[in-house]
């Protein structure tokens, strides 16, 4: 199976209203050598060529469909450092010197993705304005209380907000309190996945849209990835597909759950609900087992996120589900006209973690960034360029995992909507014992 998406645009959503320049990306046609073939024009095979390309390597990036089709084009737009595990539990699981480089690497994404965007001057809406982590529950606070403690032992400008505190920066009361992270922020992520294909091409690389690859073959210590009008040979193969990862190379799309996320916003709030609805300007993403995710677009529509079920049914039902649950968080949004509904996939792994693979030597993976991958794609593409520039594992600071297929993962739907449900259960649990 290869992927093959039925329009090369991404789906209509509150970020294609904007006006951001679609980057010239023409089909590829006949066969040619580079350095470095990339497979998926996101965040992470973009900033990969990008980082290449800067440092003179020659790089032709492959995709599907447009530059940022996937979900780098239609995310929430909340740039968010860290990952799930905290750093003690880094420190703990992979030894305090892999540990530390790698809450040094996903806590420093955020400002990796700002310095990017101010020095190829991407207009982006970019703004590091702050993070919300809302906790719905008392013992979701005790987590975040302990997440705080770390970072602020490492010197992140990390704090607690109490209930009141969470109540006046978002507008809603609906939490009981929660940790302000002042290194996130947010971007437009069409604008900047856009804005990063404009940069990667003026630093001499390649980009070619509605270029499946559909083969990939070695070729006397080299790769060659083949599409339907041409094919590039190259020294390094760099696969970028995340949640969209297909059969290209052996076993790799059961290394990740593609799991189904769900938006939709509001038409453009008046003003003076505006001031009421989000007035600190931050993102907020809640620490529920199934979690909510909420901001303000530049134009002050209310973007609501969430999950559903794994595949994408487009059950209206569900993104009339999410408009509800934004109207109960927000009942001073009344009954707005809602403007706009999409999806997309996140790859989710059974360790929460973004995965770094070299399968073979001078193929280099990255993916699984759990719902989290605008900065740390971002940041990934550079681990990735760094490794092709010569940098040894150890120097990476990011572990080189084997491919590692997740048992009975055919079984997929009916297993994780089991979870998901049980997972549903346990946070109506959590609200009970907390009301
Ligand atoms: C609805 C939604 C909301 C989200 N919100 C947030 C958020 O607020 N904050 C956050 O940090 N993260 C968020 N994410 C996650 C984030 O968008 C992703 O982690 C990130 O975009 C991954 O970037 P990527 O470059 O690895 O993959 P993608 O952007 O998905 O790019 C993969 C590309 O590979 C291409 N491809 C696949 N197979 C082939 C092939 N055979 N040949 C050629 N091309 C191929 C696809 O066409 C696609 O363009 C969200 C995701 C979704 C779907």
């Amino acid at each position: 199976m290869i992927h093959t998406p039925s329009s090369p645009e991404p789906p209509a959503s509150a970020w294609t209203t904007a006006a951001t320049v679609t980057p010239a990306a023409p089909p590829l046609e006949g066969d040619r050598r580079a350095d470095v073939v990339v497979v998926g024009a996101g965040f992470t095979g973009l900033s990969a060529a990008l980082h290449l390309a800067e440092r003179g390597a020659d790089v032709v990036v492959l995709d599907s469909a447009e530059p940022g089709w996937g979900g780098s084009g239609r995310n929430g737009g909340q740039v968010i450092p860290g990952l799930k595990d905290d750093p003690d539990d880094l420190e703990r699981k992979f030894g305090p010197e892999t540990g530390r480089r790698m809450w040094e690497i996903s806590g420093g994404a955020a400002d990796f993705v700002f310095e990017l965007i101010a020095r190829h001057k991407i207009s982006c809406e970019a703004q590091q304005c702050g993070w919300i982590s809302a906790a719905p529950n008392a013992s979701a606070v005790a987590v975040l209380r302990a997440r705080v403690d770390q970072w602020q032992r490492r010197g992140a400008p990390v704090e607690i907000l109490d209930r009141q505190r969470v109540a006046d920066r978002t507008g809603t009361t609906l939490y009981v309190g929660g940790l302000l992270d002042r290194r996130a922020g947010v971007v437009q992520p069409l604008a900047y996945v856009r804005g990063l294909a404009r940069a990667t091409r003026e630093a001499g690389a390649a980009i070619h849209g509605c270029s499946p690859v559909t083969g990939i073959e070695s070729r006397g210590g080299a790769w060659r990835a083949a599409t339907p009008a041409g094919s590039v040979t190259a020294n390094t193969l760099i696969l970028a597909t995340n949640a969209y990862t297909d059969d290209l190379w052996p076993g790799l799309r059961r290394t990740v759950i593609p799991v189904q996320s769900y938006q939709v916003a509001t038409h453009p709030l008046p003003e003076d609900i505006r001031r009421r609805v989000l007035p600190g300007g931050q993102p907020v993403s809640d620490v529920r087992r199934i979690l909510y995710y909420f901001r303000l677009d530049p134009e002050g529509r209310l973007l609501m996120g969430g999950r559903g079920p794994l595949n994408d049914t487009g059950d209206p039902a569900l993104f009339a589900r999410l408009e509800a649950v934004a109207a109960r968080f927000f009942p001073q949004i009344g009954a707005p006209r809602w403007e706009h509904r999409w999806s997309g996939r996140v790859a989710i792994t059974t360790d929460h973690l973004p995965h770094l693979h070299e399968p073979r030597p001078g193929v280099l993976i990255g993916l699984g960034y759990n719902g989290r991958g605008v900065a740390m794609a971002t940041r990934m593409g550079k681990l990735l360029a760094d490794r092709v520039l010569g940098a040894s594992h150890a120097e990476l600071g990011w572990p080189v995992m084997p491919i590692a297929p997740i048992p009975l993962h055919a079984w997929r739907l009916p297993v994780m909507s089991l979870v998901v449900r049980w997972k549903r259960f346990q946070d109506w649990l959590d609200a009970r014992r907390s009301a």
